[in-house]
């Protein structure tokens, strides 16, 4: 069986890895740039799956995803040699006013009953936490099992397992469209107008999914969100924990490293990192802590999303042998997601 893959995001290399686990031998992974060039080592590596989750079913999915991302990390480290700088770092979210506290109150509760671990902790109690936070914090929530990754070294983790597995991947090959004989994906075509064919297509191109020619119709849009990231740099690191408020944070490394972000905007592919867009984040980050402002700044960057109002779209699709991985929060989801797929596959040749 040949399963072709198009792009080399944290989508891409994850459904490839998790195929080839489960005995896909012929594997091909199309990149037109190259693996992990795109959102994937972009991002900022929170596995925030308390924080971010806004209903039950989301909870459920995302906390799951976290919980599985300690034995992937080791998984990973073991077959490339490379440490996805996974760590339980805790996160907490801030409010500075009665009603964010009141809010807070009804998040951490909602956990509880669902047998996660929060706490809501007043100003005193949070500085213990974490001392360098803003003295002008009404209160705040505390999830310890919240954790993160280094997104750049989950890339060169995931492109050097499967290029250990023997999965082939191509740099620079642009998909120019998808190949559908009989109301069937049956491969895809290059721009060189090299034409691959395939028992499954797997569409992995992260925010640009729906540009790829010859995408079915019935997919619902998936459309860029750029976001944009500051890099902040303290000696010696004072920071520890994520901190959230709204939809600002700062993702400390634990090394001096302090990510800072983010952006949330539609300008479609416009890949600019604006001064309206730093001056919000570095203002932000400063009011959660202070301390910041003395931090070296480090570098700043932009990329897109894949959003997708219909939600993600993983696993089959309408066209036989097209397969779906995008249109969601990749870093979290990405091992979970590609259980879904590879899944799909299998089952899709079980039935062919
Ligand atoms: C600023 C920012 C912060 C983020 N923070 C987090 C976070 O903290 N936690 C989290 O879970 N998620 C986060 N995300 C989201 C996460 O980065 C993405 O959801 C995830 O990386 C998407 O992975 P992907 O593989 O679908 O897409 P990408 O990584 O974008 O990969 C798609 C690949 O497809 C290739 N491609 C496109 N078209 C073609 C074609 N025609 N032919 C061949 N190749 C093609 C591209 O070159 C690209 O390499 C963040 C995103 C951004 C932008």
């Amino acid at each position: 069986m040949r399963v072709v893959i198009i792009g080399a995001g944290v989508m891409g290399c994850a459904t490839a890895l998790e195929l080839s686990r489960r005995g896909v031998r012929d594997i091909i992974v199309l990149e037109r740039a190259v693996p992990g060039a795109e959102a994937s080592s972009a991002a900022a590596g929170m596995l925030a799956a308390q924080v971010e989750s806004k209903d039950d079913a989301e909870r459920e999915l995302f906390v799951r995803a976290r919980e599985g991302y300690g034995a992937w990390a080791a998984e990973l480290r073991d077959v490339s040699g490379v440490d996805i700088g996974h760590r339980r770092s805790g996160a907490l979210e801030i409010a500075v006013s009665a009603e964010e506290a009141e809010k807070l109150r009804a998040r951490v509760e909602a956990d509880r009953a669902f047998g996660l671990r929060a706490e809501l902790l007043d100003p005193a109690a949070a500085r213990k936490v974490e001392p360098e936070l803003s003295p002008e914090i009404a209160a705040a929530a505390w999830f310890p099992d919240e954790g993160q990754v280094d997104p750049p070294q989950l890339l060169r983790a995931l492109v050097a397992a499967i290029a250990r597995a023997g999965i082939i991947v191509r740099s620079g090959a642009t998909v120019a469209s998808i190949v559908e004989e009989q109301g069937r994906c049956a491969g895809v075509a290059l721009d060189s107008r090299e034409v691959l064919r395939a028992d499954a297509v797997v569409l992995a191109a992260g925010s640009w999914s729906s540009l790829v020619p010859g995408v079915p119709s019935t997919l619902p849009a998936v459309r860029p969100v750029r976001g944009q990231l500051v890099m902040l740099e303290e000696r010696p690191p004072r920071l520890s924990s994520i901190v959230f408020h709204r939809h600002a944070y700062v993702v400390p490394r634990g090394d001096g490293r302090v990510i800072c972000g983010s952006t949330m905007e539609n300008v479609g592919h416009r890949r600019e990192v604006t001064a309206e867009g730093v001056h919000r984040i570095l203002a932000t980050a400063i009011r959660i802590a202070p301390g910041l402002g003395a931090a070296e700044l480090s570098r700043a960057w932009c990329n897109f999303r894949p959003h997708s109002d219909g939600g993600p779209h993983v696993g089959r699709s309408s066209v036989p042998g097209l397969f779906l991985a995008t249109g969601h929060n990749g870093i979290l989801l990405a091992k979970a997601s590609a259980d879904v797929v590879a899944g799909a596959v299998l089952d899709g040749r079980a039935r062919a």
